[in-house]
């Protein structure tokens, strides 16, 4: 075991994990999270990049959920203006009874946001309504409904969660598995862990180390690992792995009921020339009821999506071809472009993790709410939600860490965070990011070396990436392989596919260095890489 006891163990390093090791650091709890992968793998680097109440579950009467979700909106603009903006949306509408209907419900949406705000509701005339959307298929468009709501990347924000966390003096550590729980009369004492790149994990006090043996397989670009284990012990441990709740809450019991009923949703990422301007498009309902967005975002249009239940639960969902074609016809069908699969730069797929009702199957209805359960073991479970609700979701999940494993000594006082002496949640105006340490490296790297400044390859001059953002990753981004600098710290595997392919080789060869790879190693770290890129290719 460890030599020592941490308050709080959050397993997974996605938004709401991530979100729950500000808030635990915050307060003063010695706090440790683990990733499996890299932070933000799973469904969070996957969303829509909206920072939004949710317009639709106003439809389906669920006001206090909105109003809630749109406060939050409003803080995560104000702790983070510089990872997020107000993206402006127009909403056509093809007849007067959908003018009337989807306005009326756009200015509740904006009155329910108070002085949060971003922008107020405005009715648009057919005319106006084309000229902000220059590629709108005009037939039947009587008018429009222009809206504010939030954008954000949303791997960035991981990272800048993950900096926060460890300001507050919280340890994070990806590529760093649960594997099993130790526990005492029932109750969690401890976490069992694994290492997943079978070495030296950074930073960290609980990070494996040693010299592992570290071979090629020869076919598969994969090394051959020599998994690292290691225990932990701890006052309580957060479950915070979205899709992946049921295994860990499983793990703790073999019998536990499952919670959660994944539904899958796919983004096209398309050139803007097939949709020009600043504004974004949103159809409510479309045949089947689902939603569309046509969304501008880092220089490309992101278009989606889908709401599929599926079985299988996969760190890499792959996109059905009814959900491609799905997101193809309806994107054609409302713009003027024409589209086919060989437009589409990058395909990415995520699980939403809905939790199951008794009473309903149909995903697209599923609540969008939060989930907090605590086990007999005091194992602490939080999942559903979204993204921008992931700070009220991880300020729930420890207040009842806090209260359950009687952190503040507190005996009396509830869940809610009204423990005698309970230290108190901060985050509502809490600042969040590395306060510009990234920044100032990258500035004393190039004052040092003015190569550090140069772009990695002309092939792509659209993608100015330079060898100083790849060395800041690695130094202060918890950078550990091609992929997660190519897809989470720079997005260019989701918006180009391609391209990322093509600026591979260049990545690993810096990456190499910064982290001291054999040769084989980098080979296999690129090979790995360019099999994953395929699967945002449609093919
Ligand atoms: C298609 C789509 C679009 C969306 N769009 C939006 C949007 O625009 N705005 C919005 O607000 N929300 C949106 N959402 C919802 C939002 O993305 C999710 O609610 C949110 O990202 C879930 O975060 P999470 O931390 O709970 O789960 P995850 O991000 O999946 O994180 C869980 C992590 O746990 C790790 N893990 C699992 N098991 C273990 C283990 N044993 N040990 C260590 N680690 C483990 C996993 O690797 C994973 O990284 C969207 C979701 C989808 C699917």
């Amino acid at each position: 075991m460890d030599n020592h006891t941490y308050d709080i163990v959050i397993i997974g390093g996605g938004a709401t994990g991530l979100g729950s090791a500000v808030d635990a650091a915050s307060r003063g709890y010695k706090t440790l999270l683990i990733e499996q992968h890299d932070f933000g793998k799973g469904t969070s680097s996957r969303s829509t990049k909206l920072v939004h109440g949710g317009v639709r579950y106003l439809a389906q009467g669920n006001i206090k959920l909105v109003r809630e979700a749109l406060a939050e909106r409003g803080r995560l603009l104000k702790n983070a203006p510089l990872m997020t903006s107000t993206q402006p949306f127009v909403v056509p509408v093809f007849s007067l009874w959908e003018k009337f209907y989807y306005s009326a419900g756009l200015m509740l949406y904006d009155l329910l946001s108070g002085k949060l705000s971003l922008g107020k509701t405005r009715l648009l005339s057919r005319k106006k309504t084309l000229e902000l959307l220059p590629n709108i298929n005009p037939q039947k468009v009587a008018g429009g409904i222009l809206y504010y709501d939030g954008q954000f990347n949303d791997a960035e924000l991981c990272i800048e969660l993950a900096n926060t966390a460890e300001r507050y003096g919280a340890t994070v550590l990806n590529y760093t598995k649960a594997v099993g729980f130790i526990k005492e009369n029932g109750v969690i004492v401890g976490v069992e862990l694994e290492d997943m790149l079978g070495a030296a994990v950074s930073g960290g006090e609980v990070a494996g180390s040693g010299d592992v043996a570290r071979e090629s397989d020869g076919d598969s670009g994969e090394l051959a690992r020599e998994p690292i284990r290691k225990k932990v012990s701890c006052k309580c441990v957060i479950n915070a792995t979205g899709v992946f709740t049921d295994a860990v809450l499983q793990m703790d019991d073999p019998n536990a009921d499952t919670l959660v009923y994944p539904s899958q949703g796919i983004h096209l990422v398309v050139e803007p020339k097939f949709f020009r301007g600043d504004n974004a498009m949103m159809i409510p309902k479309t045949d089947d009821g689902r939603v569309l967005f046509a969304v501008p975002w880092q220089g490309k249009v992101v278009v989606g999506t889908t709401d599929t239940h599926v079985d299988h639960i996969d760190l890499e969902p792959m996109p059905l071809a009814e959900e491609i074609h799905f997101v193809l016809e309806h994107f054609n069908r409302y713009t003027n472009a024409s589209i086919t699969k060989e437009d589409v730069l990058s395909v990415f797929v995520g699980l939403r993790p809905l939790v199951k009702s008794a009473d309903s199957t149909i995903s697209s209805i599923l609540s969008r709410d939060h989930t907090l359960v605590v086990s007999q073991s005091r194992l602490v479970t939080i999942t559903g939600g979204k993204w921008t609700t992931y700070r009220k979701m991880a300020e729930d999940a420890v207040n009842n860490a806090v209260f359950v494993a009687k952190l503040d000594g507190a005996g009396s006082g509830s869940a809610s965070g009204a423990a005698s002496g309970a230290k108190k949640c901060i985050t509502k105006d809490l600042p969040i990011g590395d306060l510009g340490a990234a920044r100032e490296l990258a500035a004393q790297l190039i004052a040092a070396d003015s190569s550090m400044a140069a772009f990695m390859t002309p092939a792509y001059p659209a993608y100015a990436i330079r060898v100083v953002d790849v060395v800041v990753a690695a130094r202060c981004k918890y950078v550990r392989t091609v992929e997660d600098f190519l897809a989470r710290r720079n997005r260019l595997l989701f918006l180009d596919a391609r391209a990322a392919i093509t600026l591979a080789p260049s990545v690993a060869t810096i990456l190499q260095k910064e982290l001291n790879w054999t040769n084989e190693e980098r080979e296999a770290q690129l090979q790995s890489f360019i099999l994953l890129a395929q699967q945002y290719i449609i093919h």
